[in-house]
C-alpha cells in the first residue's frame, strides 16, 4: 500500500511506446484520465524529458505521486520515474490487463478497434480512481 496525497495533481506518465498497440493504450488512456476523467487532479509529462534528465521534470516527480501507464513488462516509464527518484504509487502495465479480456483485437500502434478502446477505458477508470484517492491522500494498492 502506497500513501501520498497532499492535493497536488498526480502526474500520470505513460511508457513511450511506439509501433506497439500496447504503447497507444498507454497514451490514449493517459489522455482520458487526465483531459476526460480526472481533469482538476492529474496531469501528465513527456517520458522523455525524464530520460534525458530535465530538471523541471525530475523535480516534477519527485515532488508529485505518480501513476505510470506502460505498455509492456519492460516498464520503461516505472523504471525512469524510479531512476531519477520519483515517486510511483501505482504501476499499470497494459499487457496484463489483456488477461481479463483473452482473444481480444485492439487494434493496431496507430488505430484502436472497440475491443482496443475498452481496455483502454478499463484502465483509465482503473488509473482515474487511483488518481482520486492519491489526491485524497487516501492510500492505494500499488
Ligand atoms: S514499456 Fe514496453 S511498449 Fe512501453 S516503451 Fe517500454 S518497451 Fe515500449
Amino acid at each position: 500500500m502506497t500513501k501520498e496525497g497532499n492535493g497536488k495533481p498526480v502526474l500520470v506518465i505513460p511508457c513511450s511506446g511506439i509501433g506497439k498497440v500496447h504503447g497507444l493504450i498507454s497514451r490514449e488512456a493517459t489522455y482520458l484520465v487526465t483531459d476526460e476523467l480526472a481533469p482538476e487532479k492529474t496531469d501528465t509529462m513527456c517520458l522523455a524529458l525524464l530520460v534525458k534528465g530535465d530538471g523541471e521534470a525530475v523535480a516534477a516527480v519527485r515532488n508529485h505521486a505518480c501513476i505510470t501507464i506502460d505498455g509492456c513488462a519492460k516498464a520503461c516509464a516505472e523504471k525512469n520515474v524510479q531512476m531519477t527518484g520519483g515517486r510511483v504509487a501505482k504501476a499499470i502495465q497494459v499487457a496484463a490487463c489483456f488477461k481479463n479480456h483473452r482473444g481480444a483485437q485492439p487494434g493496431n500502434a496507430s488505430a484502436l478497434t472497440d475491443d482496443g478502446w475498452t481496455i483502454t477505458r478499463e484502465i483509465a477508470a482503473l488509473a482515474a480512481s487511483d488518481a482520486a484517492r492519491l489526491f485524497a491522500g487516501e492510500e492505494v494498492t500499488r
